[in-house]
C-alpha cells in the first residue's frame, strides 16, 4: 500500500473508531439552534446533533454558507432551517443555542467589516438575550484570533492577546472579543449559562473552494493545477484541527457542568509552518503545482498552538485526527466535488 493509501486505511479506522465511541442516543431530545449551521462547521454540528436524535433549527443569512452543505440533512424531520440574520433579534423557546454565525475566513470578514462587526456584538447581544429569556444554555464560537499576534507561545487561556484594534482583521478579532465581554457580562449579571470555546484553526469536508484559508486554498491550487500561493515566506505557523474532533469538543463543552464557562482552547496542538503544509499537500496529491510567494497580509500573526491542558482536564478531550489523516479526508472531498462541479459544466455546454 502506497502512502496515502495507507493514511487513507488509517483515517477510516479512525473514523470507524470515532463513530463507535460518541454517544448515540441522548438521555433527552433537546430542540437546539445553530447559528451559521449552513456553514462549514455549523453543517457538521447540525448533522452530529440530527444523528443524535435532537431537534436542530439552524438559522443562517447564507452570507458564507451554502445549501448544499444542509440540502442532505432535510431527510430529519427535526430539521429546520430559517433563512436569519442574527444581528435582528430571534424569538423561539429552546433548550440549547450554539453561537456559530460569523465569517471566519480573513478574505470573507474583511469584505464587509462593518457587518462582521456587527454580527459579533449585535448577533451576540440578540441571541443571549434569547438565552436569557428562554432558561437557553449558549455557546459562542470564539477564536484564537482573540490572542492576536501572540506573544505568549503556546496560546493559554490566561494570556490576555495582542490586537490591533483598527487594522484590516480586527473588525473579526475585536468583535469576538467584544462577544466574549458579553456573555461573561450575561452570566455574571443575569446568570445565563455560557460556554466560550475558542477555536484554533480548523479545515475539512465542506470548506468552501473559493473559501481563501489556507488548508483549501493549498488543496484546490494542488489539484487544479495551479500556483500554490504561499503569504510572505512561509515560515509562519498554525495548528490545524480536524472538523470531527473540534465537534466532538463542541458537545463536550456544551454538556460541561454549568460551572464550567471557559474561555477553553479547542485545536490540535501539532504546529506545522505554512511552507510544509503545502509541501504537504503537493506530496499527498501528486501535484506539478509551483509554490510561488504573496506579500504577506497586514497584523496576519506569526506562530500559533494552542495549550489545550484546560480542555483536556475538564472535558476530557484530545484532538484524535492528526494533520495527514485529515488532510486525506479533505483532499478526498474537493477531488469529488471538483470532478462534480466539471461534470456538471459538461452537462450545461
Ligand atoms: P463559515 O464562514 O463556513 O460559517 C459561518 C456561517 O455563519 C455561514 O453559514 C454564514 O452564512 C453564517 N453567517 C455569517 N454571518 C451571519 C449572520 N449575521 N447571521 C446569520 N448567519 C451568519 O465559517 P466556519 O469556519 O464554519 O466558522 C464557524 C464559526 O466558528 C465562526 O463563528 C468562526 O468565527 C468560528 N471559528 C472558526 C474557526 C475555523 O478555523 N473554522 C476558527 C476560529 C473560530
Ligand atoms: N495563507 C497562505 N496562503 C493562502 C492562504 C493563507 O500562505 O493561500 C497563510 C496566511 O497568510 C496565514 C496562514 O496561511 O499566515 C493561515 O491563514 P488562514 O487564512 O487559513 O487563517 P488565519 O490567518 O486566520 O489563521
Amino acid at each position: 500500500m502506497n502512502y496515502l493509501g495507507n493514511i487513507r486505511a488509517q483515517s477510516s479506522a479512525e473514523a470507524i473508531y470515532r463513530r463507535r465511541s460518541s454517544p448515540q442516543k441522548p438521555q433527552k431530545s433537546k430542540k437546539i439552534i445553530v447559528a451559521g449551521g449552513a456553514g462549514f462547521l455549523g453543517s457538521h454540528l447540525c448533522e452530529t446533533l440530527l444523528q443524535a436524535g435532537h431537534q436542530v433549527v439552524c438559522l443562517d443569512n447564507f452570507s458564507t454558507g451554502l445549501r448544499r452543505n444542509i440540502d442532505h440533512l432535510e431527510r430529519f424531520d427535526t430539521f429546520k432551517v430559517i433563512a436569519h440574520d442574527i444581528v435582528q433579534p430571534f424569538d423561539l423557546k429552546v433548550d440549547e443555542i450554539y453561537n456559530l454565525a460569523c465569517p471566519a475566513s480573513p478574505p470573507h470578514y474583511q469584505l464587509d467589516p462593518i457587518h462582521t462587526t456587527k454580527t459579533c456584538v449585535l448577533g451576540s447581544l440578540n441571541l443571549l438575550e434569547l438565552a436569557s429569556r428562554t432558561g437557553a444554555r449558549i455557546l459562542q464560537a470564539s477564536t484564537s484570533e482573540v490572542y492576536g499576534d501572540p506573544n505568549v507561545h503556546p496560546q493559554i487561556e490566561s494570556y490576555w492577546g495582542n490586537v490591533n484594534p483598527f487594522g484590516p482583521r480586527s473588525c473579526y478579532d475585536e468583535g469576538k472579543r467584544c462577544a466574549e465581554t458579553l456573555f461573561f457580562d450575561f452570566h455574571k449579571k443575569l446568570q445565563v449559562e455560557v460556554k466560550v470555546v475558542r477555536i484554533f484553526n480548523t479545515y475539512g469536508p465542506r470548506m468552501r473552494p473559493d473559501d481563501g484559508r489556507v488548508v483549501s486554498n493549498f488543496i484546490v491550487q494542488a489539484l487544479t493545477g495551479q500556483d500554490i500561493t504561499i503569504y510572505g515566506d512561509g515560515s509562519q505557523t498554525r495548528s490545524f484541527c480536524f472538523v470531527d474532533d473540534l465537534v466532538d469538543g463542541f458537545l463536550r463543552m456544551m454538556a460541561s457542568p454549568p460551572s464550567l464557562t471557559g474561555p477553553v482552547n479547542l485545536g490540535n496542538p501539532g504546529e506545522f509552518t505554512i511552507g510544509e503544509l503545502a509541501e504537504q499537500v503537493i506530496g499527498m496529491t501528486g501535484s506539478q503545482s509551483r509554490i510561488i510567494h504573496h506579500p504577506l497580509p497586514t497584523d496576519d500573526p506569526r506562530q500559533r498552538r494552542p495549550d489545550i491542558s484546560l480542555a483536556t482536564q475538564e472535558l476530557g478531550w484530545r484532538p484524535h485526527v492528526d494533520l495527514a489523516q485529515g488532510l486525506v479526508q479533505t483532499i478526498d472531498y474537493f477531488e469529488r466535488l471538483l470532478a462534480r462541479t466539471t461534470r456538471e459544466l459538461a452537462e450545461a455546454m
